[in-house]
């Protein structure tokens, strides 16, 4: 479910598996383009030790979520692998009114959302070189349990499927420099074929 936004700057969805390279990928982007803003969204997951809250992510209780929800504090919200993920709206309302560009990294429900009420919104996918390679990136990455990487993996292949249907572009996250360059062209409008 999503609501509609102010339309001064630019929005952009970031999808892709989960380990693909979408964090790497939106910081890198973010640090080379000063007018880029990275909204930060709320979840019901678990922090984990490496992270830091406001930081990757607010980690709220499911009750806090339920609030946020109840108030029309988020622009849209989903459930994924078991726990809820949602866009507080008042920063991406803040940066677009500013005239920024403002990337939503969520997922493919999150994205389909947003596009329903924002078609203007240019939806990236994130995919890997392939499954053998994302499964290396995931379990290396080793924040999750071996049993939640899994979980992750079996989500990957479906949401590639659906993310064919609707996404403005696709990037394969191989070589990581090429990948920000693309992610850059595709934001600058510099590239204006959609592969
Ligand atoms: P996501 O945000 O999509 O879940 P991350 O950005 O956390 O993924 O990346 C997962 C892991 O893959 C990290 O350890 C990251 O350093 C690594 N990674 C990202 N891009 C590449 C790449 N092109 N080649 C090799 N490793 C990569
Ligand atoms: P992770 O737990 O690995 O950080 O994220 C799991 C999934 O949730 C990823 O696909 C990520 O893109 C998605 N996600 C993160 N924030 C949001 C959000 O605010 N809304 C939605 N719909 N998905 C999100």
């Amino acid at each position: 479910m999503a609501e509609a936004v102010s339309k001064k700057g630019k929005l952009i969805v970031i999808s892709g598996p989960s380990g693909v390279g979408k964090g790497t990928i939106c910081a890198e982007v973010c640090r080379r383009l000063p007018s880029v803003y990275i909204n930060v969204s709320a979840t019901t997951r678990p922090k984990a030790a490496s992270e830091v809250n406001g930081r990757e992510y607010w980690f709220v209780s499911a009750a806090e979520f339920e609030g946020l929800k109840k108030d029309g504090k988020l622009l849209e919200y989903a459930e994924v692998f078991g726990n809820m993920y949602g866009t507080p709206r008042e920063g991406v309302d803040r940066a677009l009114s500013e005239g920024k560009t403002v990337i939503l990294e969520i997922d493919v429900q999150g994205g389909r959302s947003v596009k329903s009420v924002y078609p203007e919104a240019v939806s990236i996918f994130i995919l890997p070189p392939d499954t053998k390679e994302l499964e290396r990136r995931l379990e290396g990455r080793g924040r999750e349990t071996i049993e939640a990487a899994q979980r992750r993996l079996q989500k990957a292949g479906k949401e590639m499927g659906e993310a064919e249907k609707f996404y403005d572009y696709k990037v394969v996250n191989d070589n990581l420099e090429k990948a920000i360059q693309r992610v850059i062209g595709i934001i600058s409008n510099i590239d204006g074929e959609k592969r």
